[in-house]
């Protein structure tokens, strides 16, 4: 028997391990990911889902810093396997989405990496190493990884990973970088029929801007994405609108290609207000970078979902991809971000099909498979000092695996 084929048997025999004790909590598991799904709370609030995360991790034996990384809804749990060893991190996730619930399916998440970190403190033998969970919260617009990063939340973390519900399992696909801006417009009110010349439009400034950015889409790379609503157009049609806001995503691979698209997208603003006598200012939110995937992670993740049963697919070579706070934890640790199909290729996230499918047979199938995998892999990391080396080696290695995948 080779050295290669000793390893692999090893991690058969601790996924198995894995396996029986997720299967032993399974009804635990999937009746927690119910819960979650039937209270949804929206970025930042998410105290209930946050609290009932860290009863169980405490419960299960972790010690847990709560609230942590100065957010109200984060938290880090931490079990010790013995001195030394690497430091492994799963991510959890629990935000909902404004009125159609998890539709993104983020109880998945989250109940998959307690899963896995429960099963991984009962079953997994190993002489040293800790594993983390990480509570991220406000996935969904709120950068909760990147103002914990910026915390320091995830210094030593040698390795970090989570899974996300999607279409189609696939474990190596990269995201956009994305940055995410306000516009404010002021003009001036008046009475729209008696006085308009008194008033200047803060709408018309806006619609401006719409129309000025859609002239810059025939001059920007392929794979740009920049995308708006308006969030305040005015109070009444007799009033000229004195103020109005809108607010944009702008996307690309790379996130300094990102940088350079929101400078043009900004002077589009500014000349929009200029034509009507408005002004305008703008409120920058947080920038997602973009992803990068660990490939010996990956495939190691890859071999534990065909393990059991699950067919890995290669990401679509082009589109189909989002934007994501786990691109900025992905550019400082060796980090992975796969999906678990719950719903057939065609049907998206973020809609009340995904909703459903986040509490039906084919979700907690999903979560089943996630959780395994999500717990197979981390005990390798913290036994198998050769994947945590190929790991950190393809994270010095080559920039960015996952931009082009
Ligand atoms: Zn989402
Ligand atoms: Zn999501």
């Amino acid at each position: 028997m080779t050295a290669t084929q000793r390893d692999t048997s090893a991690s058969e025999a601790r996924r198995a391990r894995l396996a029986a004790a997720i299967d032993a909590d399974w009804p635990y598991l999937e009746a927690f990911a119910l819960d979650l799904h039937a209270h949804p709370e929206l970025m930042f609030e998410e105290h209930r889902s946050a609290g009932k995360l860290v009863g169980s991790l405490r419960e299960a034996g972790f010690e847990v810093e709560a609230p942590a990384g100065g957010l109200d809804t984060a938290f880090i749990a931490r079990h010790g396997f013995g001195p030394g060893g690497p430091r492994i991190a799963l991510m959890a996730e629990y935000d909902a989405l404004p009125e159609i619930g998890h539709a993104c399916g983020h109880n998945l998440i989250a109940t998959a990496a307690l899963g896995a970190a429960r099963a991984l403190r009962s079953a997994l033998e190993a002489s040293g190493g800790e594993l983390l969970v990480i509570g991220c919260p406000a996935e969904e617009g709120g950068g909760g990884k990147i103002l914990l990063l910026r915390a320091g939340v995830f210094e030593g973390v040698d390795a970090a990973l989570m899974f996300h519900p999607g279409s189609r399992t696939m474990t190596i696909r990269g995201a956009l970088a994305a940055a995410r801006v306000t516009m404010r417009f002021y003009g001036k009110a008046a009475h729209a029929a008696s006085t308009p010349e008194l008033g200047i439009n803060a709408l018309d400034a806006c619609l401006l801007t719409f129309h000025a950015i859609n002239a810059l889409r025939q001059h920007v790379k392929d794979e740009t994405r920049i995308h708006g609503i308006i969030t305040h157009g005015g109070s009444a049609p007799n009033i000229v609108p004195d103020y109005a806001e809108a607010k944009f995503l702008i996307r690309h691979r790379r996130h300094e290609e990102v940088d350079a698209l929101k400078e043009r997208v900004l002077a589009a603003a500014r000349g929009a207000a200029a034509a009507v006598g408005a002004r305008v200012e703008f409120d920058e939110g947080l920038a997602y970078a973009e992803r990068r995937v660990n490939v010996p992670m990956a495939a190691r993740f890859a071999a534990h979902l065909e393990a059991q049963g699950e067919a890995v697919k290669p990401a679509p070579a082009i589109g189909g991809v989002g934007s994501s706070d786990f691109g900025n934890v992905s550019q400082v640790v060796p980090a992975i971000h796969p999906y678990v199909a719950i719903v057939p290729e065609g049907v998206s996230a973020h809609t009340p099909e995904f909703a459903a499918a986040a509490a039906s047979p084919a979700g907690m199938r999903g979560l089943r498979l996630a959780a395994t995998a999500l717990a197979a892999t981390a005990a390798d990391l913290i036994t198998d000092p050769e994947l945590l080396a190929a790991a950190r080696a393809d994270f010095g290695g080559t920039a960015a695996a996952g931009g082009t995948a």
